[in-house]
């Protein structure tokens, strides 16, 4: 039988194909991005009470009650912006569904959507899927910080939508205030909705503070903001995130993610809810994760790699300029074959596979786990 694809360009995702490369190879695993200790017990004791007092049925479609109202006030404390839990928030199985369905719900056949590479390799086949003009932007190399001329440059009355990441993966940099202003400056006065992926809002480093959209008015009217709890709870297997937005925006995403997902398993919405009553789960995150990031660069700083900054989120990028002239992906698929310790080539968030020689490491490893790569890495 033969069926045309609709991605034919698209194989395998680089986070399955060096996750499983690890696996068959018992490589040490810094590729696919997960934490590999345990979540905080409290977590996992209140999924399972949740589950004994009986909250196994649906939840309601755009999410458990509660839940919503956590992230409301969370909202609230952290960038000072009111949400109507009722309205403009719909919890999601994790952050790619809510991508998905917030790109599906406003993206027509043929609108523009600007996208900044790289980027997380969702966002290309999704709006491939919306059959958009994909228009896209890249970062300046080495410090990963965004063209605006040329974001300004393919912005058209055609453009529907802007996609932002930050912090950003792979890269770990992050919007400042001036590309905020920025920002304001290009979507004013127009119909450009902005789809911000701020998975992780609560991990950057050296106390600068998160560009949320929700921080500033201008730019909430138009967003969609997705982030995730499994970035912020160490539970990437439990698939749940959260999109917020306006009223009029979250009707429309919530037309589509009732029929692509309907609602996400109560247990866990009934456990995140409890824990965002105690902030101080996601307030003291980014100093968890600074301390993680400084222990490997730490322990890398012999090797000849060249570590590039990383102001927040759990990736370190690394050129290795100094050991191979390798494509990235050769060299990602031996350093995990030959040496056991498996990374990702960034070349993977690039549609046009630029290869700037640089791999990405996930630091949200155990001390004894970084210390294991760190140990063959630097004799590399
Ligand atoms: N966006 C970014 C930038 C990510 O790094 C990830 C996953 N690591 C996601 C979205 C997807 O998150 P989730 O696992 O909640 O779907
Ligand atoms: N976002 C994670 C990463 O960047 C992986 C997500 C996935 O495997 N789909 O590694």
């Amino acid at each position: 039988m033969e069926c045309p694809s609709k991605l034919p360009h698209i194989g395998t995702t680089i986070f399955t194909v060096m996750s499983q490369m690890a696996h068959a190879y018992k490589a040490i695993n810094l590729a696919q991005g997960f934490p590999n200790f345990p979540p905080h017990p409290q977590l996992l004791e209140a999924a399972s009470a949740a589950m004994n007092r009986g909250l196994n049925q649906y939840a309601p479609m755009a999410g458990y009650m509660p839940l919503r109202e956590r992230i409301a006030e969370k909202i609230d404390s952290t960038y000072g912006r009111s949400i109507n839990p009722d309205t403009e928030i719909t919890v999601t199985p994790g952050a790619t569904a809510a991508l998905f369905a917030a790109m599906m719900s406003v993206v027509h056949h043929g609108d523009e959507v600007i996208v900044i590479e790289p980027c997380y390799d969702s966002y290309i086949p999704t709006l491939t899927l919306c059959h958009a003009v994909i228009r896209r932007v890249s970062m300046r190399f080495p410090n990963y910080t965004i063209d605006w001329d040329a974001v300004e440059g393919n912005v058209s009355p055609r453009t529907r939508m802007i996609t932002l990441n930050s912090p950003h993966n792979p890269s770990g940099s992050i919007l400042c205030s001036e590309d905020i202003q920025r920002l304001i400056a290009i979507v004013q006065d127009t119909d450009i909705i902005i789809l911000s992926d701020e998975v992780y809002e609560h991990i950057t480093f050296e106390g600068i503070r998160h560009e949320s959209m929700l921080r500033y008015p201008q730019l909430a009217e138009r967003s969609f903001v997705v982030s995730s709890f499994g970035k912020t709870f160490h539970v990437t297997g439990w698939k749940t995130g959260y999109c917020v937005a306006p009223r009029e925006l979250m009707q429309e995403f919530r037309k589509v993610y009732q029929f692509m997902n309907f609602s996400c398993f109560t247990p866990a919405q009934a456990a995140f809810a409890e824990m965002l009553s105690n902030p101080s789960h996601y307030k003291d995150l980014s100093a968890f994760y600074q301390a993680k990031r400084d222990y490997f660069c730490h322990l890398m700083a012999g090797s000849r790699f060249e570590l590039l900054p990383s102001y927040g989120s759990y990736f370190q990028l690394a050129r290795y300029d100094a050991i191979t002239h390798e494509r990235d992906t050769d060299f990602a698929i031996r350093l995990t074959q030959n040496y056991g310790v498996a990374a990702i080539p960034v070349s993977a968030f690039y549609t046009d596979g630029t290869d700037n020689h640089v791999l990405r490491f996930c630091f949200a490893k155990t001390d004894e786990t970084l210390e294991q790569a760190a140990a063959i890495l630097t004799r590399l």
